[in-house]
């Protein structure tokens, strides 16, 4: 099992670790706060001793570092490990965003909105995708993305804590906890402000939205 450092805090940029195994081009620490992907949210991208990491998996809570090349240090040697935070950070926004409109969306269109997809992030693009098996009304919709933008504007803590099951809950004040493995920011405010649109229709009468982060430069 590798010891999960962005559990304990989601805003670790750096870290030294000791390397564990090497498998061709997958390294495998003793500790990382690398996320891997799953759930719907991309894997860290990074740096491992001058290595680039272009990707993170989990494999039986084995963290599993790919690199770029095959990596220049070896077996039971210390690293230093940093993760592309500019871009984690985006993703933290991005991935707690989803989560806002995930409630508001049932908020604004009944209880039985409910997404057939989970979140669906897209690094590449910037964003963050839902799909749902109705039409949903744009004035509606643009209802959604100001209370998604006053419950941003509000402040509102985050947290995200351990149940008795060993379980992640991500609660936030007047919404129903929800379990979740991601990184979430710590207050609503860090997301800045969201845009939410219809993008291209699925097909089979659904719909998709797509969540962008309004300004996504110069903060970390
Ligand atoms: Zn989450």
């Amino acid at each position: 099992m590798t010891i999960l450092l962005y559990r304990i805090d989601p805003y670790m940029k750096s870290f030294n670790a000791k390397v564990m195994k090497i498998e061709n081009n997958i390294i495998t620490l003793d500790k990382t706060c690398f996320f891997p992907q799953g759930g719907g949210q991309v894997g860290d991208t990074g740096e491992i001793s001058g290595n680039k990491v272009i990707n993170t998996l989990s494999s039986d809570e084995v963290i599993q570092h790919i690199l770029e090349n095959a990596p220049n240090f070896s077996i039971k040697e210390e690293i230093l490990g940093q993760i592309d935070w500019e871009r984690r950070y985006r993703i933290m926004k991005l991935h707690s965003a989803a989560h806002l409109v995930y409630y508001t969306m049932q908020e604004v269109f009944g209880e039985n909105c409910k997404p057939a997809s989970s979140g669906l992030l897209d690094d590449k693009k910037d964003r963050t995708d839902y799909i749902f098996n109705e039409p949903l009304d744009k004035q509606k919709l643009l209802l959604v993305e100001e209370k998604v933008n006053n419950l941003i504007l509000d402040g509102l803590p985050i947290s995200h804590l351990k149940n008795n099951e060993g379980r992640f809950i991500w609660k936030i004040q007047n919404f129903e906890a929800m379990e979740c493995g991601g990184t979430h920011v710590k207050n609503t405010k860090e997301i800045g402000k969201v845009n939410i649109k219809r993008g291209s229709k699925p097909g089979k009468g659904r719909e998709r939205i797509e969540i962008t982060l309004s300004q996504q430069k110069n903060q970390s």
